[in-house]
């Protein structure tokens, strides 16, 4: 199939790397000429899995890059919006970068096309593209409009694409279903996991893919109400957490005997300092702007962000609690992206707790092994990066761990606590058990988890008990 992918973000660039994969030939457009030009040097412009490797196999053949919208959809039969959906400050979508794609589009049309939505938009966003196309004088006959929301997470993307749980479609014609059905048969038949040089299948995938056919609403509504579920699951355990450190009880403990009831699971039931990233701020923040223009209040879409937010306060009462004052201490901060694997750092609960600690005259050392670029261009003040976690451990006043990448999990402890100037670690990910802290004499603050304190002869020499 031809297929142009409108936008080359981290959604729209995985999608056309991997439909070329599929066997597909593939226009991916940005009206951003800065990433079309790093597109064609045969950059990657963003950090994931396996996505260097698929645009080296398809890119100039199966895969090429332009910002000609018109052209690649008058050479295209499927056209893919994945343009972004930022939040306004009401909450609500902005959906102005959907509607300029669409009357792009219509403007474009030189056969029948189907249409798309695969940026996360609100319920009844496929009738607005409909609408707005055929103000755009499309004919309707000419086109229709499917919603086939995205799952993929960052990290992880290409792997979650080519091994997804579910593919939704969301289509109210016939014909467009039958298009998306063979757009995905070499996932949904399996023929994919057959070929040669096939991604690796990841731990737990479910094949052949399970493609489920839904009215474009309820397909809308999916992706909504998925990710509010899953931002409620990482709510819930933080408050459960809450609970945990005032009764002395521990979080992992709770977590896994609530995660091995089958009808619960133990995804997602991680306590630390809340979600960010760009999706699930900005979709729990948009499904409730949407019940409430349909009518329903729906109250605990806002008791998931406020616990979440909450979080983020906690730990750094928690980082005061353990260094006293804060005014002119030097912190080793581990991870400035939003989660372990990406560079992605939009709504990063490390970026926000970052900004705090400088405005409280703290001085910041911080490694990612991702997102130190990204990060630079955000945040202002006595910030400094190290290259690599020991680096920037030595001389501080504690070390904070933010972000729950692999390679925090397994550091060498001994010689961070000789580099640390006080031997503290405040860990916002919960990455290390309390009895491997308390072997290596480190006092450890976590979340949902008493603290593990000195021994009194270590503490009362380093003066911490004053
Ligand atoms: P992004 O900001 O990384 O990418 C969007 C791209 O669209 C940008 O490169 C931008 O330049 C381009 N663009 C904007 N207007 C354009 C136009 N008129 N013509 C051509 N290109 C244009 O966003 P993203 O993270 O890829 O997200 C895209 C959508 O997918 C959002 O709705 C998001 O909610 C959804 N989504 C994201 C993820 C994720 O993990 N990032 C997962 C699932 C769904």
């Amino acid at each position: 199939m031809k297929i142009a992918v409108i936008g080359s973000g981290y959604v729209g660039l995985v999608a056309a790397a991997c439909f070329a994969e599929l066997g597909h030939t593939v226009i991916c457009v940005d009206n951003d000429p800065e990433k079309i030009a790093v597109l064609h040097r045969g950059e990657t412009l963003i950090h994931e899995q396996y996505l260097p490797e698929l645009l080296a196999r398809h890119r100039g053949q199966r895969v090429i890059f332009s910002g000609d919208l018109s052209e690649a959809v008058r050479a295209s039969s499927v056209i893919v919006i994945a343009v972004g959906t930022p939040p306004l400050e009401t909450g609500d979508a902005d959906l102005s970068y959907v509607e300029t794609v669409a009357r792009d589009i219509a403007r474009s049309l030189n056969s029948y096309k189907v249409v798309i939505e695969k940026s996360t938009v609100p319920v009844y966003t496929s009738e607005w593209i409909r609408r707005v196309m055929q103000l755009a004088s499309a004919t309707a006959a000419d086109f229709d409009v499917v919603s086939n929301p995205e799952f993929l997470r960052e990290g992880t993307a290409v792997t979650d694409f080519l091994y997804p749980d579910r593919i939704v479609v969301g289509a109210d014609s016939d014909r467009a279903a039958e298009v998306l059905r063979q757009m995905y048969a070499p996932l949904t038949t399996g023929s994919y996991y057959q070929q040669a040089g096939a991604i690796p299948e990841p731990a737990g995938a479910q094949r052949p893919a399970r493609l489920i056919v839904t009215t474009a609403k309820s397909a809308e509504l999916i992706k909504h109400a998925s990710n509010a579920f899953l931002a409620l699951k990482i709510s819930f355990i933080n408050a459960v957490a809450n609970v945990c450190e005032a009764v002395n009880a521990d979080v992992e403990q709770v977590a896994l005997g609530m995660g091995t009831d089958s009808r619960i699971g133990r995804r997602f039931l991680q306590a630390g300092i809340g979600y960010g990233g760009s999706c699930f701020p900005k979709d729990v923040a948009a499904f409730r702007s949407v019940a409430r223009e349909c009518g329903y209040d729906f109250p605990i879409l806002q008791e998931i962000i406020r616990v979440n937010d909450e979080q983020r306060r906690r730990f750094l009462k928690k980082v005061r609690t353990a260094l006293w004052t804060l005014r002119g201490k030097r912190l080793a901060v581990l991870g400035l992206a939003y989660k372990g694997g990406t560079d992605d750092i939009r709504e990063s609960p490390a970026i926000d707790i970052i900004r705090s600690l400088l405005s409280e005259q703290c001085s910041v050392v911080a490694y990612d092994p991702a997102a130190m670029e990204r990060a630079l261009q955000v945040i202002t003040g006595d910030l400094t990066f190290a290259e690599d976690p020991y680096q920037a451990a030595v001389g501080a006043d504690a070390l904070l761990i933010l972000t729950d990448w692999e390679e925090f999990a397994s550091l060498d402890l001994a010689r961070i606590k000789g580099l640390l100037r006080y031997p503290i670690v405040i860990d916002g990910r919960n990455l290390y058990s309390r009895e491997v802290m308390q072997k290596h004499g480190l006092l450890y603050v976590s979340v949902g988890r008493a603290t593990v304190e000195l021994e009194s002869s270590q503490a009362s020499a380093l003066n911490l008990n004053k």
